[in-house]
């Protein structure tokens, strides 16, 4: 199979919605831009023994490559509406490109993003997706808005990924359906696209949680002038499913600082927090205040069991060895 039997069996489309002038087939693609919008972009790649472990299901690759790009948009409040796709193989498998190409192509149907181009060639297996949102001009959520005083709420439930991770580095197919659950919020994480829309006009600066609560929450506080936070132990929203399997102390620590949840962090100030809390309704996800930005810098743990956790985790960083 060449590259554009590929590209015409799995990721071609007989047509495309508005805003599509050119889709997949010439050099480049061209979309209208919505009148009074901007445009947001945003990357990320997945590279096999880095990102996921060789063996990852390529159902669950296709989804989680466009679902963490997904959540970039969500992040910065954007409605989500093109894709590139640049997939790098090292063979041509049948059964593997149609089930990436089907968890890929069901989210993308899922929230109307129309994939418009890509790259396909032959090496180390690698996905890079590109994602192209909109919002009305001048509403972006960026990480440098965060005020002393502002609140900091989170969605869903924090450090699942990281428990799943565990599970799937120990190699023994999970029969216990916490473990299964906790997997699963690895494998197929759900993209905050409906509330990061919600949030515009609401939230002073949101981040999405890829390396951890510390050092994502860290992000803002730097981006927002050198600001600091208290958070409070005990609302740190973990899952029933990361309590079952490793009880409170390890699911907070690694609510705290165990990447890949892409759940979304952003904060609030107070006079927003009724239409915050009434958000919550509207989403099939909960909604959970945990803390307070402050003043003065450097994240602080408060209640009755804090002293048990650090707050030095630096989250997950790429290093390369110096170069000679
Ligand atoms: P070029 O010759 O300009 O490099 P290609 O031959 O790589 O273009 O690609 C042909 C068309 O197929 C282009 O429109 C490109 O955007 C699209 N395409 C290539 N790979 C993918 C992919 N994995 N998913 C979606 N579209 C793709
Ligand atoms: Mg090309």
């Amino acid at each position: 199979m060449d590259e554009f039997e590929i590209i015409d069996r799995y990721f071609l489309r007989g047509s495309y919605p508005t805003g599509v002038v050119v889709g997949i087939s010439d050099d480049g693609a061209v979309i209208e831009n919505p009148a009074g919008e901007e445009t947001v972009l945003a990357t990320d790649t997945l590279v096999e023994s880095v990102h996921f472990p060789v063996g990852t299901n390529a159902l669950d690759l296709g989804h989680k490559s466009l679902a963490v790009n997904l959540s970039d948009l969500a992040a910065m409040g954007a409605v989500p509406r093109w894709a590139l796709l640049n997939l790098v193989l090292p063979q041509a498998d049948d059964d593997w490109i149609s089930q990436f190409s089907l968890g890929f192509m069901s989210l993308a149907d899922e929230y109307d993003v129309v994939l418009i181009g890509g790259d396909t060639c032959r090496g180390p297996l690698c996905i890079t997706v590109t994602v192209v949102g909109t919002l009305p001009a001048g509403t972006a959520i960026t990480r440098g808005g965060a005020r002393p005083g502002d609140q900091i709420w989170i969605s869903g439930s924090l450090g699942d990924a990281s428990i799943g991770l565990g599970i799937v580095q120990a190699g023994v197919d999970p029969a216990d359906p916490d473990e299964v659950w906790l997997m699963r919020r690895l494998n197929a994480p759900q993209p905050r696209v409906t509330l990061g829309c919600s949030l515009r006009g609401l939230a002073s600066a949101a981040i999405d949680l890829s390396d951890g609560l510390l050092a994502d929450l860290g992000h803002i506080l730097h981006y927002s002038g050198g600001l600091g936070a208290v958070l409070e132990v005990s609302l740190l929203p973990v899952s029933p499913a990361a309590l079952a399997v490793c009880g409170q102390r390890a699911a907070r620590s690694s609510a705290l600082a165990g990447g890949d949840d892409y759940e979304l962090c952003f904060t609030v100030p107070r006079r927003h927090e009724a239409e915050i809390e009434a958000l919550e309704k509207q989403q099939d996800h909960q909604i959970t205040k945990i803390g307070e930005v402050c003043a003065d810098e450097g994240i602080q743990l408060t209640g009755p069991d804090s002293k048990h956790y650090n707050v030095t985790g630096a989250g997950h960083l790429h290093n390369w060895p110096d170069g000679g």
